[in-house]
C-alpha cells in the first residue's frame, strides 16, 4: 500500500507545486473564503495551508488520507459531471505518502480543533486551532531521496509554487489569499471583483489597458479581460486562461486567442490576458492526468470558434 501511495505520488505530486495546487483545490472545495499559504524552503521543507472553509470532523480525518476513500466518482458517468475541483481521493494519501503531513481540523460548532499526523493509520487526537482546516507538509520526499534529487533550486520550486498561488488567486477574487515565504510575506489579496484581482496580480499596465469580454452562445459563455498589445511591459508569464475554473494551458485555446490577436498584434510581445470559458461540464473532458493542466472538448471546432470570435469582436473595439 506505501509502495502503490509512492508511484501514485510520483504522478500527483511532481514537485512542491503541485501540492500547493491540491491542498489550494481542496481548500475551495471546502467554501474557505481565507486562505493562507506558508512555504519555507522553496516548499519542499514546509508547505503549510489554512483555510477557514467547513473543516473535517474528527471521525473523517483518517478518511482523508486514505486512498480513494473519498472519491466523488461513484460511475464513469458521474466523470462527465464534477463540479469539486478534486474528485480522485487520492492527493494527500498520496502526499503523505512521501512527506510528512499533519490535518489539523475544526468544524463549526466543534468546541476545539482535532489533529492526525502522519497517515490514515494515526490516531486523532485533540488541538487547537480556529474554525477551518489547516494541512502541514513537511520534508517533501525525505524517504523518496531519488525524487528529491529531481528539485530544482529553492527560488525555482518558490517560483513554481507562487505561480500556482496566482493562477488559483486570479480565478477566485471572491476569496482571500496571502502568501509567505520563509517567514516573509509575499503576497496578500483581499476578497475583491475580478477586475481588481487581475489588476493586483498582472499590475497597472494591464489595467490600464484591457478590453472586457463577456459573451455567450448557447452552451458557452466566456469572460474576463484581453490586454491590449499597446500595453508596455507585456510580459510572458501574463496568458491565463480558466475552463469552469480550472486553469489550462490548452493548445486549442490558446490557438483561437492568438488568432483572434493576429490582426491588432505589432511586434512580437504577446499581450496579457485573463480569460474564463463555462461550459456544460459534460462537454469537456476533465480526466486528464492530475498534473497536466490540458482538457479535451466533446466539440473542439465549435469551442475555438467561440472563443476565436468573442476574443476578436472584443479587439474591435479598439480600431472602432
Ligand atoms: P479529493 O479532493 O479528490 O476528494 P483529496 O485527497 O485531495 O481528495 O482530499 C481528501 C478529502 O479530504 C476531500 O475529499 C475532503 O473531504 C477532505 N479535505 C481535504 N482537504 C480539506 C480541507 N482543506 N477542508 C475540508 N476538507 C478537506
Ligand atoms: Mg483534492
Amino acid at each position: 500500500d506505501q509502495l502503490i501511495s509512492q508511484i501514485a505520488a510520483g504522478e500527483v505530486v511532481e514537485r512542491p507545486s503541485a501540492v500547493v495546487k491540491e491542498l489550494l483545490e481542496n481548500a475551495l472545495d471546502a467554501g474557505s473564503t481565507q486562505i493562507t499559504v506558508r512555504l519555507e524552503e522553496g516548499g519542499v521543507k514546509r508547505i503549510a495551508i489554512t483555510d477557514n472553509g467547513r473543516g473535517i470532523p474528527p471521525e473523517q480525518l483518517p478518511l482523508a488520507l486514505a486512498r480513494h476513500a473519498t472519491s466523488k466518482i461513484a460511475s464513469l458517468n458521474d466523470l462527465e459531471n464534477v463540479s469539486t475541483l478534486g474528485f480522485r481521493g487520492e492527493a494527500l494519501a498520496s502526499i503523505a505518502s512521501v512527506a510528512s503531513v499533519s490535518v489539523t481540523s475544526r468544524t463549526p460548532g466543534a468546541p476545539h480543533a482535532w489533529e492526525i499526523v502522519g497517515s490514515h493509520a494515526g490516531t486523532v487526537a485533540p488541538s487547537s486551532g480556529a474554525f477551518g482546516t489547516t494541512i502541514d507538509v513537511q520534508d517533501l520526499y525525505f524517504n523518496t531521496p531519488a525524487r528529491r534529487k529531481f528539485l530544482k533550486s529553492e527560488q525555482t520550486e518558490y517560483g513554481h509554487c507562487a505561480e500556482v498561488v496566482r493562477r488559483i488567486a486570479l480565478a477566485r477574487p471572491d476569496v482571500s489569499f496571502s502568501l509567505s515565504h520563509n517567514g516573509r510575506t509575499i503576497d496578500h489579496w483581499n476578497v475583491s471583483e475580478m477586475a481588481k484581482r487581475s489588476a493586483h496580480i498582472l499590475g497597472n499596465d494591464f489595467a490600464e489597458a484591457r478590453l472586457p469580454i463577456d459573451e455567450a452562445a448557447g452552451p458557452l459563455r466566456l469572460h474576463g479581460y484581453a490586454g491590449l498589445p499597446t500595453a508596455s511591459k507585456a510580459r510572458a508569464d501574463g496568458q491565463f486562461f480558466y475552463v469552469n475554473g480550472r486553469f489550462v494551458r490548452d493548445k486549442l485555446l490558446v490557438h483561437a486567442v492568438k488568432a483572434a490577436y493576429q490582426d491588432v498584434l505589432h511586434g512580437d510581445r504577446f499581450p496579457s490576458y485573463v480569460l474564463a470559458l463555462e461550459l456544460d461540464p459534460a462537454l469537456v473532458d476533465v480526466n486528464v492526468h492530475p498534473s497536466k493542466i490540458e482538457v479535451r472538448f466533446r466539440d473542439g471546432r465549435a469551442v475555438h470558434q467561440f472563443v476565436f470570435h468573442a476574443v476578436q469582436r472584443a479587439l474591435a473595439q479598439t480600431s472602432a
